[in-house]
């Protein structure tokens, strides 16, 4: 990813995206988990409380039942054969034999009381229980011996309407009481007697003593729930019903056994939650990925577009907003893709135009002082040149009489040579300023070109070969005494550059016409003036033109050749330029307007030349 180098760290579209959706459910499922788990916490432990509380109804709804049986075992016990009458004689052990015989199993033990109301059985009914049987009622009631609280039902024995005694049932409430009653309400039961004694208790935990302490301080209002924890921490919850005389019977829940479905629930929540938010996150990440693929694609078309690539593709997406973002975009480039390529052509015309005007001008101001120089020149040329040829002839006179004086004639004829090359100068400085022609203005460059060849032939016999090619029929805006003027000085120069290494071979020298190179037939006529010399260095190639340069020595050369040429072909409308060829030799290219109506200005045209 792209990080600035500023303070600010960004992250991108799509990590914001799923962080929202993250953090948006995480605000959400955090708390609400929370409250959840509490509201389930305190749900549960109101059911569990509430469940135990039940557990006293349940205990009296059973006594309800188990009473009503055992004072029918007691009412058949009292009916007895033999019985009454067995009581009613004092016959105590005939009377406990039928008892003992009527009694069905071992959760049941005989009770039979003499006729005196002094009980013959033990554990015994108390003398209240008795007299209630004299008034005809079969009471049941709560008791406990001293090892286990027991229920017992009396009825009366009568003979012959008479009261006699009782009789009824006893049953034990031991341990398995205890098991049913835990089964019946599941919970722990705990038997606890009147004085907090421990009869009989189905769990192990918490310790009977702490049991019994804790009881002693509860309430023993209904539906009461009371909390305890033993020595190891533990809590429990635990709820009691009375059981009259006998005690009463306490029922116990384990706290944590009763909150197990919790943690369970807890795992079970977060493990949903969990899902949800994976669940969540990849769908999220599925749907930002969908979302935020068209925004970076804009974003890398836009890096793109800043690099000049104007071709990136741009996304379209079904979300509107985006997809008008994206044609948006695609229209601001297209009409700056147009306004650069607008800018791009002004900008190259406005180039070539001030090309165009710098190379008009130079060629003005070299104008400017080509004409003035030309000028001073041309009287200068016009003024020496007539004195200077009186002179000559003066010293010709004098040089023929002077006779055998081979000194004096050394000297004469040194001083004509002066004269001679002084004259030379000055119609050279004519040649190049003399007015031409007005109706000599067109040439064919080949046809000049070959009479050049034929001069230079004719006065460098066994010189450097000269030849002509190239198309006769061309036709250029030129003087042909003034093309011919600047051929021969150019093959004149080549010749001598040849012969300036003896040794070499003869050499050879080459006019090369040649029409517009441009496709529409516009354009200037090219000569070329090739030859197989040394060439020049760079010092020569930037001075050729230099009016008075010249590497030849006073006699040959004046430096003035190639000045006059390039003035002439100049003020034709061309140019010439100078260069070294590749396969050795010198290379001049002249360029001139082609002759003919349509035809216009070559310029000044800077080519290059090899
Ligand atoms: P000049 O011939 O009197 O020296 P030019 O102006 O004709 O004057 O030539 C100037 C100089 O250019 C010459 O002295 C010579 O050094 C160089 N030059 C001209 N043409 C050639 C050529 N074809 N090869 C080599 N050097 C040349």
């Amino acid at each position: 990813m792209h990080r600035p180098t500023g303070a600010m760290r960004t992250i991108s579209l799509r990590q914001a995206w799923i962080a929202l959706i993250g953090g948006a459910l995480l605000l959400g499922l955090v708390p609400g988990g929370i409250a959840l788990d509490r509201r389930l916490a305190a749900e549960l432990e109101h059911q569990a409380r509430a469940d135990l509380a039940m557990t006293p109804m349940i205990l009296v709804d059973r006594n309800a039942g188990r009473s009503d049986a055992l004072m029918m075992r007691a009412k058949e016990l009292a009916d007895a054969n033999g019985l009454a009458e067995a009581v009613a004689s004092g016959s105590r052990s005939a009377a406990l034999g039928i008892a003992r015989a009527s009694v069905e199993g071992p959760d049941e033990q005989p009770v039979v009381v003499g006729p005196d109301g002094q009980p013959w059985t033990d554990p015994a009914p108390g003398p209240e229980v008795v007299a209630r049987t004299r008034g005809g009622a079969m009471p049941v009631v709560f008791g406990h011996s001293a090892s286990v609280p027991y229920r017992l039902s009396l009825a009366p024995l009568r003979v012959d309407g008479r009261w006699v005694g009782a009789a009824g049932v006893l049953a034990p409430m031991g341990p398995r009481v205890a098991g049913e009653l835990s089964a019946l309400t599941r919970s722990e039961v705990v038997l606890l007697g009147p004085d907090g004694t421990v009869y009989s208790s189905t769990s192990k935990a918490p310790a009977p003593a702490v049991l019994a302490d804790s009881a002693a301080a509860w309430s023993r209002e209904a539906d009461a729930v009371h909390e305890l924890s033993d020595p190891s921490g533990r809590r429990y919850w635990a709820a009691v019903a009375p059981l009259g005389a006998a005690g009463e019977a306490a029922f116990l829940r384990s706290v944590s056994k009763e909150l197990a479905l919790l943690p369970e629930l807890r795992r079970s929540g977060l493990l949903a939650v969990a899902i949800a938010l994976v669940l969540a996150l990849a769908v999220g990440g599925y749907l930002a990925a969908r979302m935020t693929r068209p925004v970076q694609a804009l974003s890398a078309a836009s890096r793109r577009l800043t690099a000049g690539d104007f071709e990136a593709p741009v996304p379209t997406s079904r979300i509107r907003e985006l997809d008008q973002v994206g044609r948006a975009f695609r229209q601001m480039r297209s009409r700056l893709e147009e306004k650069i390529r607008q800018l791009t052509t002004a900008n190259r015309k406005l180039e070539d135009r001030q090309g165009r005007l710098q190379a008009l001008q130079s060629e003005l101001i070299q104008r400017d002082r080509l004409s003035a120089t030309g000028r001073i020149i041309t009287e200068l040329a016009h003024e020496i040149r007539n004195p200077v040829a009186s002179v000559r002839n003066c010293l010709e006179l004098i040089h023929r009489r002077l006779g055998d004086d081979s000194e004096l004639r050394e000297f004469s004829s040194m001083a004509i040579d002066e004269l001679l090359r002084m004259h030379r100068l000055s119609e050279q400085m004519l040649d190049a300023y003399r007015p031409l022609d007005p109706d000599a203005e067109v040439c064919r460059p080949a046809t000049v070109a070959a009479k050049v060849a034929d001069l230079v032939g004719m006065a460098r016999n066994g010189g450097p070969s000269v030849t002509v090619r190239g198309s006769a029929d061309l036709e250029a805006a030129m003087a042909p005494d003034a093309l011919k003027q600047v051929l021969l000085n150019l093959v004149e120069n080549a010749a001598e550059a040849i012969g300036a290494d003896p040794a070499a071979e003869p050499g050879q020298i080459e006019i090369v016409v040649s029409g517009p190179a441009s496709t529409d037939g516009d354009g200037p006529v090219r000569i070329e003036v090739l030859d197989t010399g040394p060439g020049f260095n760079e010092e020569v190639r930037s001075r050729l033109f230099d009016a008075f340069f010249t590497t030849k020595d006073e006699v040959q050369g004046v430096g003035l050749g190639l000045f006059v040429a390039q003035g002439l072909v100049r003020r034709h409308g061309g140019d010439i330029q100078a260069a070294n060829r590749l396969e050795g030799g010198a290379r001049f290219v002249i360029r001139l307007p082609a002759a003919g109506p349509s035809r216009g200005p070559s310029g000044t045209g800077a080519e290059a030349a090899p």
